[in-house]
C-alpha cells in the first residue's frame, strides 16, 4: 500500500511498513522527536521534522497511520488538570494529523492511543468524520494478542472515506509469546548494558541483600520474587500490611518499602522482576526490569517492544533513552495488524484467522483484548460493546 506515517518517533510504524513492504511516501513529525533514530535506521526516508514543513499531498489512494502524543489520556500523567483530557494542548497534535489526513482525502487513517482516549476523543473523531465525509471504527487491541511478549492495551481509531467499505471486517489469529520465548539465557558478549539501569540494578540488589538475613535468603529471593521489589521485599520479610500512606507512614512495612525504593515514584520507577512464564507489563519510559539473573539489556527492551535487536539508537544520547523512545511507540506487530485489516477491507483480499468480527461504522467498538485472566492463560478474546 501507499502509506504516509506521522508521529512515529523512534520509527515503530516504519518497521510495520517495512515488514509489509508498503511504499512509505513520507514520515511527518510535530517536533522532530526521534527523527535522528528514524534516519539512522531508514536513511532513504522522506522526512519532515515539524508541522510547518508538512507538504501538501493528494492522499486519495494513500493510507495514513499515526501515533500522536497520548499524554493527555495517559495514566502516567499526574500533572495539572489543564494538561489532561480533551482540552490539553497535546490533543491539538492529534487534531492536526486528523485534519491533515482527512483534508487531503486519505483513503483511510489509523491513529493509535492509550485506552482512555477511546472515550476521551470519541466526539472529536465523530466531528472530523462528519466534516470530511468519513466513517469511524474504534478498535481496542492488546499487543499481547499478537505475539508481543508485553501486556500493552491500546486504542485505535480507524477512519475510512465514505463509500469505500460498508462495514469493517476484522480477522485475527492470536499468538502468545512469553518472556522465556523471546529472551535467551545466554549471558555472554554482545549485550548492550544501559548505563542508568546497570548502576541502579547494582544498588537495588545491594539494598535487598542488606534487608535479608543471609546469602541463601538473597538467592532464594532472586529466584522466586516476581513483580516490583517495593512490594515483594516487604512480603518476603513478612511485614504486616497497612493502609497508611506509602510515602509517609511509620510502620515497619512502609519504612522497608521506602528503603527498598530507588525512584521518586514507587510504582512506576522501581525495579520489577519479570516472570519468565508471563508477558512483561506495559513498557513505560521509566520501566526498569530484572530477568532471572540480571538487568534487561538494550537488545531485550527492543524485543519486548517487538523491535529488531539490532535496531539503531545512534550515539550516547539515544542509547541512554532507549526505554523512553521505545515506550513512546507502537508495538510494530499491532500497526502491521491494523494495516493488514485496512488493506483487506479496501481491496477485498481475505485474511485468515480464527477470530472474526464485523464492525458497523460510527457507534460500535470491538475489543481484541487480553483479559487479566487471559494474560496468564493465553488468548485474545473478542468482545463487542455497543
Ligand atoms: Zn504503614
Amino acid at each position: 500500500m501507499r502509506l504516509l506515517v506521522a508521529n512515529t518517533y523512534a520509527g515503530s510504524l516504519l518497521l510495520a511498513a517495512e515488514r509489509r513492504k508498503d511504499e512509505v511516501i513520507a514520515s511527518l513529525e510535530d517536533a522532530n522527536y526521534g527523527g535522528a533514530i528514524q534516519l539512522a535506521n531508514f536513511p532513504r526516508l522522506n522526512y519532515y521534522p515539524t508541522t510547518d514543513v508538512w507538504p501538501e499531498y493528494d492522499l486519495t489512494d494513500t493510507v495514513v497511520i499515526a501515533h500522536p502524543p497520548c499524554a493527555a489520556f495517559s495514566s502516567q500523567n499526574r500533572g495539572s488538570a489543564a494538561m489532561r483530557g480533551f482540552n490539553a494542548p497535546k490533543v491539538r497534535c492529534t487534531e492536526k494529523v486528523v485534519e491533515y489526513a482527512l483534508k487531503s482525502k486519505a483513503a483511510a487513517l489509523a491513529v493509535e492511543s492509550v485506552p482512555r482516549a477511546l472515550v476521551g476523543l470519541w466526539f472529536m473523531y465523530d466531528g472530523y468524520a462528519k466534516k470530511y465525509g468519513y466513517d469511524v471504527y474504534r478498535i481496542s487491541l492488546n499487543a499481547g494478542s499478537l505475539g508481543v511478549a508485553q501486556y500493552r492495551p491500546r486504542f485505535w481509531a480507524v477512519l475510512v472515506r465514505k463509500g469505500l467499505v460498508k462495514n469493517l471486517k476484522l480477522t485475527m489469529e492470536p499468538k502468545r509469546r512469553e518472556m522465556k520465548d523471546i529472551i535467551s539465557d545466554y549471558d555472554g558478549c554482545c549485550l548492550t548494558e544501559l548505563p542508568w539501569v546497570k548502576e541502579h540494578t547494582e544498588e537495588q540488589l545491594e539494598r535487598v541483600r542488606q534487608s535479608l538475613n543471609s546469602e541463601k535468603e538473597f538467592n532464594d529471593y532472586l529466584k522466586t520474587a516476581r513483580g516490583s521489589v517495593v512490594k515483594t521485599l516487604p512480603d518476603k520479610l513478612k511485614l504486616e500490611k497497612c493502609d497508611g500512606d506509602v510515602y509517609e507512614c511509620a510502620c515497619a512495612r512502609h519504612v522497608e518499602t521506602r528503603r527498598a525504593a530507588m525512584g521518586w515514584n514507587f510504582t512506576s520507577h522501581s525495579m520489577v522482576m519479570l516472570n519468565p512464564s508471563d508477558l512483561a507489563p506495559t513498557l513505560l519510559a521509566g520501566s526498569w526490569w530484572f530477568y532471572k539473573t540480571r538487568a534487561l539489556v538494550a537488545e531485550e527492551y527492543k524485543q519486548v517492544m517487538d523491535f529488531p535487536r539490532d535496531y539503531v539508537f545512534p550515539g550516547e544520547y539515544y542509547l541512554k533513552r532507549t526505554r523512553e523512545y521505545l515506550s513512546r511507540g507502537v508495538a510494530p506487530a499491532t500497526a502491521e495488524w491494523i494495516l493488514n485489516q485496512i488493506e483487506s477491507n479496501l481491496t477485498g483480499k481475505e485474511l485468515s484467522g480464527s477470530l472474526k468480527a464485523e464492525l458497523e461504522p460510527n457507534d460500535s467498538t470491538v475489543n481484541f483484548w487480553l483479559t487479566p485472566k487471559a494474560r496468564r492463560e493465553a488468548v485474545a478474546t473478542e468482545v463487542i460493546l455497543k
